[in-house]
């Protein structure tokens, strides 16, 4: 066995063992009835080695990670106007917060809160109707994880339409300052629908390839390398909410996490990993996902911040 297969193994059965997990998140049904139990871990290194440990390959509600393509491919649409609408600094709020967009004018802090992604939607829309957007960001992952198993859960998404007061507040505050410009309804349809796409461990950390790879996936460009570089430094600073900070001063890497308890990580160059149990800390990020990766990354010395030869 290599020796990060012997990590990975090892950083799963750790997890087996601890007792706090947090609580799964209980503001749908769906997402309610996921055991708490569950742990699955996925590491894919730049060499396409693929180890894996506990429930790697059962799909899970992926949540805010969806926001990370969604942002990638907004910026395919328009470049660099997208932050003409959306900020890049960490917002130091929960993930739903609305407190910042009324002294702001309507512009979210960042890409990876609710409001930003809202608006990354609002902008997809701006040039495709509803169900090619959905379409495009199912065919992406797809891509991306070379497996077109991959599906977005009806159930979750009409789910989050019926218990998505927030982000319809969200949503028509920033359409009140012009900053969602197509109809409500059909963005939140949309971003539901984003946040509703199932993936396992295995696929998200595939998915997560052309982030390691300096915007390169399994030898095809997907993005250039600058603007992988910057989706990075983004995850790095804003992809935990208001929890941004603790999880680069414990983990060192770009992440981006989800309210279903995964976790997608990079380590530019070296791995694309990621992470799931369902049990959330009090900002809504997995407790022994971080736990997990924290684990790995002190094994492997993987954090951006360890000092590197040349
Ligand atoms: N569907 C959730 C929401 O919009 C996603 C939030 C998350 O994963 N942090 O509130």
């Amino acid at each position: 066995m290599s020796p990060i297969a012997a990590i990975v193994t090892e950083v799963a059965e750790e997890m087996r063992e601890v007792g706090s997990r947090g609580a799964v998140a209980d503001y749908i049904p769906p997402l309610a009835q996921v055991p708490l139990d569950k742990f699955g871990l996925a590491v894919v290194m730049a060499d396409g080695a693929v180890h894996v440990a506990g429930d790697a390959d059962e799909p899970f509600s992926i949540q805010s990670i969806s926001k990370v393509f969604a942002l990638t491919l907004a910026l395919g649409a328009v470049g660099d106007q997208l932050w003409e609408r959306v900020g890049r600094e960490p917002s130091g709020s929960a993930f739903n917060s609305i407190v910042q967009l009324e002294t702001e004018h309507g512009i979210p802090r960042n890409p990876f809160i609710n409001a930003g992604a809202i608006v990354v939607t609002d902008v997809l829309l701006g040039r495709l109707e509803p169900r090619e957007a959905i379409g495009q960001l199912l065919r992406f992952v797809r891509e991306l994880a070379g497996d077109d198993t991959i599906a977005i859960d009806e159930v979750v998404a009409a789910a989050e339409s019926a218990t998505g007061f927030r982000n319809r507040a969200l949503a028509n505050y920033m359409r009140a300052f012009g900053n969602v410009r197509g109809e409500v309804e059909r963005v939140l349809g949309t971003y539901f629908h984003f946040c509703a796409l199932t993936m396992s461990c295995r696929q998200l950390a595939l998915a997560g390839r052309y982030l390691m790879n300096g915007g390169r996936s399994d030898g095809h460009r997907v993005i250039s390398e600058k603007r992988a570089r910057r989706i990075n430094a983004l995850m790095m600073s804003c992809g935990h909410y208001d929890n941004s900070g603790d999880f680069a001063y414990r983990i060192g890497l770009p992440g981006k996490s989800g309210v279903g308890g995964g976790i997608l990580a990079v380590a530019p160059g070296i791995a694309s990993m990621a992470v799931w149990s369902p049990g959330l800390n009090e900002s809504g990020n997995s407790q022994l996902g971080q736990m997990a990766l924290e684990r790995l990354v002190q094994r492997t010395g993987w954090s951006v911040f360890e000092p590197r030869a040349g």
